[in-house]
């Protein structure tokens, strides 16, 4: 992919990537890297037609009947009629893992699973998943059963859909698509306004995310693991079955083919800070991917941490989701149990804090800085205490700095002195935060 010349402020661009738009734009826009790392749309040539930002996952104006979360699940998910305000539409919520793919998984290789299931039940003729190319990642389509492992894993680098309409279209099949909240989002746009689309991918696995990772992030953990050269086929989630489930490593081959690991903890908390983090994330208010067939994240919970191998929590939100859990679980190929959906939502606290709690606060001080906010459900809105503003405006900060300096010194050392007054001052924030609200 090139590299996107045109100056620009990308720091507080409002795009995660997903490159649908491309596909509504009549070859006016292609997907290039931007210059703090991130994949964004680029104006090639000609007029770019009015419709093009119609299945924009960010789109500060939608069409009211699909403005939300709330109107899409809707219009895509009539297997159910359980709401919660938290969860969205769902049949059940599990946690668990599958006994073949847990292993060589992120969490508990249920994605993999149903990955598995999908295509030998001929549900799909191919799935449309994030798979090592030359190296690196990339969305491609996939479809040998007996090689389902080669597509296991969740990579934290920037990936695009930009490709996936064109490839639709000259495949005789059905196709299952893998992706985080706003991409599949975007697939729901692009199914809302071209219904034969709805056929074509008769099933979406949602990856529950906390954060949209420039490729700085990926740079920086190779640099930190050692690795003085280019990198090549990063592992973002080496399992310790020792240890616990968050206690994984980064690893990575450099140019010469030596393998450079180092476990994450090395380099602190690079979720809750922000860090390399998209400005689109701190708009979105969709922790569970709530408009997919199947939400699947970590099992973020007290009794499950201390298994090093991984668990995954589960909401099925379609009668196919359902059943393939209901039935793996059946025949032995899952270790799964029913959990009370809270768990699912106090799996994901920290997230739902960050997005919804932040959430009106963020969108202020936007408006101020004359930034042009996404369109927002307002019922997540809610009210914060001044010592939660502070963590806001420290949170952007971080946010915004770690990829200003990761840009002008790619270098860890140097990046980590920049970083260092930032990062104590917003845990020191925190710590406040955090201490009084325990008090009241
Ligand atoms: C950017 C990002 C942020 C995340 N944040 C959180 C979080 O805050 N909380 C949480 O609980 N979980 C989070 N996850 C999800 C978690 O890491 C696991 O991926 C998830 O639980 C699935 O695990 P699994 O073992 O079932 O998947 P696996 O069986 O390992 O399969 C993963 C599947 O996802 C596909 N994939 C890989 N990378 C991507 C990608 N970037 N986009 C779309 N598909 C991809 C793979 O091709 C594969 O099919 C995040 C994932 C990503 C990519």
């Amino acid at each position: 992919m090139k590299e996107n010349s045109k100056k620009e402020n990308a720091v507080n661009n409002l795009c995660t990537g997903c490159g649908v738009c491309v596909s509504e734009s009549n070859g006016t826009l292609e997907m290039r890297w931007n210059k703090f790392g991130f994949i964004s749309p680029y104006h090639v040539k000609g007029d770019i037609p009015n419709t093009t930002m119609r299945v924009c996952p960010f789109n500060p104006k939608p069409e009211l009947d699909i403005s939300d979360e709330d109107k899409l699940a809707k219009i895509f998910l009539k297997d159910t009629d359980n709401r919660d305000e938290k969860i969205g539409s769902y049949l059940g919520t599990f946690v668990g893992y599958s006994r073949e793919h847990r292993i060589t998984s992120s969490s508990g290789g249920i994605a993999t699973y149903i990955f598995a299931q999908l295509l030998e039940r001929k549900v799909v003729d191919a799935v449309y998943v994030v798979k090592e190319v030359n190296g690196t990642y990339e969305y491609q389509m996939f479809s040998k059963k007996e090689d389902i492992t080669n597509i296991s894993k969740t990579r934290y680098i920037p990936v695009t859909l930009e490709k996936l309409f064109e490839r639709i279209d000259k495949l005789d099949g059905k196709i299952a698509v893998s992706g985080v909240a706003c991409f599949i989002k975007a697939i729901r746009l692009k199914q809302y306004y071209h219904p034969e689309l709805r056929n074509k991918i008769p099933f979406l696995v949602g990856i529950i995310c906390g954060g949209w990772k420039s490729r700085f992030f990926t740079e920086f953990l190779a640099q930190s693991s050692g690795i003085q050269t280019k990198y090549k086929n990063q592992d973002y989630r080496i399992k310790d079955p020792k240890s616990s489930a968050s206690d994984y490593a980064f690893g990575a081959y450099d140019e010469k083919d030596d393998f450079f690991q180092m476990k994450m903890s090395k380099v602190g908390d690079m979720w809750g800070t922000g860090l390399f983090k998209s400005k689109a994330c701190d708009f979105c208010t969709d922790v569970l991917t709530e408009l997919a067939d199947i939400s699947l994240g970590d099992a973020w919970l007290p009794q499950y941490r201390s298994d090093g191998l991984g668990n995954s929590v589960i909401v099925t939100r379609s009668n196919l989701a359902n059943n393939i859990i209901m039935e793996g679980i059946a025949k032995g190929d899952l270790r799964v149990s029913l959990i009370d959906k809270s768990q699912i939502i106090l799996s994901q606290s920290s997230s739902f804090s960050h997005r919804w709690g932040g959430l009106k606060f963020r969108v202020r001080m936007a408006r101020l800085s004359g930034i042009k906010v996404p369109y927002i459900r307002k019922r997540v809105f809610e009210k914060i205490s001044l010592p939660y503003m502070m963590v806001q405006i420290q949170r952007e900060r971080t946010r915004k700095y770690s990829l200003i300096y990761w840009y002008k010194t790619k270098n860890a050392d140097n990046f980590n002195k920049l970083m260092h007054f930032d990062l104590k001052v917003l845990r020191a924030l925190t710590r406040m935060y955090h201490k009084l609200r325990k008090r009241k």
